[in-house]
């Protein structure tokens, strides 16, 4: 199926770094050259107008605001220092990434960012060992994995391209690549002893990669005790009809809001969570 044609007229997001600097003097800096207004429903999110170009913003350069959603796949890192600023420097973050050509970016997005708790681990999510003692204390799993990107503005106009559509063939062994991946992530995440969070995210718009893992799973977490909680309950475009319990899954249209991002939340039952929203 063809998917939308990016909106260009969807407004700019940016999420302020609160390590560096509070979401009001960030509103009075921008609103020097910019309209800014805040997020009804994210307290760090400014909305700004569509096409604003920030790459050279002073704000940008010095790490003190972090542009999110138009470029959540480019940027590896993005979601590890916002956990830090969540975190206000307290607790320790660990950091893994499979792929060593990638960590240079990883790095520098840190160092950027201010945080100092976070702690970069080249290595095989799946080859980590849940029993091993330097993990007995991870509360909180954010499992990001590598997706097919369909979300994306750039990704969707590529599937535009007369050439890709032949391609189609491929594109399902590819996914279906993708989603054992995603799916085996996922069910490693449960086996970490004092686990009481994994979120588990995509830019991905397809139900093999979002919906359809999380299903797969749902017995092991529930067998951890586990179940699906409902993020941002007042937002109304929830997960795909595909099983009881999708409406606790967050979905973004990328007819209606320019991106096209999936969100599950699986929080211990019972657990006095340490951890807050
Ligand atoms: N969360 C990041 C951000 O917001 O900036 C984007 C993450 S990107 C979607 C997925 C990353 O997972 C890629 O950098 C990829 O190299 C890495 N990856 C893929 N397989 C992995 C594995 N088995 N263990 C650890 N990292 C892996």
């Amino acid at each position: 199926a063809l998917h939308e044609v990016p909106d260009v007229s969807v407004p700019r997001n940016v999420r302020v770094n609160t390590l560096k600097l509070d979401v009001d003097s960030a509103l009075v800096e921008l609103r020097k050259d910019y309209s800014v207004q805040k997020d009804d429903l994210l307290p760090d999110l400014l909305i700004l107008p569509p096409g604003t170009d920030l790459h050279d913003h002073p704000l940008v350069k010095n790490g003190s605001i972090f542009l999110q959603v138009l470029d959540a796949c480019a940027a590896p890192g993005n979601k590890t220092v916002h956990l830090a600023a969540l975190m206000k420097r307290k607790g320790r973050i660990i950091a893994c990434e499979l792929k060593k050509e990638r960590i240079k970016r990883l790095n520098d997005t840190i160092k950027l960012s201010g945080a100092s708790n976070i702690q970069v681990l080249n290595e095989d999510f799946l080859n980590i060992n849940p029993k091993d003692p330097s993990y007995s204390k991870v509360k909180a799993i954010l499992l990001d994995p590598s997706c097919s990107g369909s979300g994306t503005a750039a990704s969707r106009l590529d599937h535009l391209l007369p050439s890709k559509v032949a391609g189609q063939d491929i594109d399902m062994e590819r996914l279906n690549k993708l989603a054992a991946f995603q799916r085996k992530a996922l069910q490693h995440a449960f086996n970490f002893p004092a686990l009481e969070r994994v979120v588990y995210s995509t830019c991905s718009i397809n139900q093999i990669e979002n919906e359809d893992v999380v299903k797969s799973v749902l017995p092991i977490a529930e067998s951890h005790g586990f179940q699906l909680a409902k993020p941002f309950p007042e937002w109304q475009c929830r997960g795909l009809p595909v099983f009881e319990g999708s409406e606790n899954l967050v979905r973004t249209d990328p007819a209606k809001h320019g991106e096209g991002f999936f969100i599950a939340l699986f929080a211990k039952k019972d657990a006095n969570l340490s951890v807050r929203s």
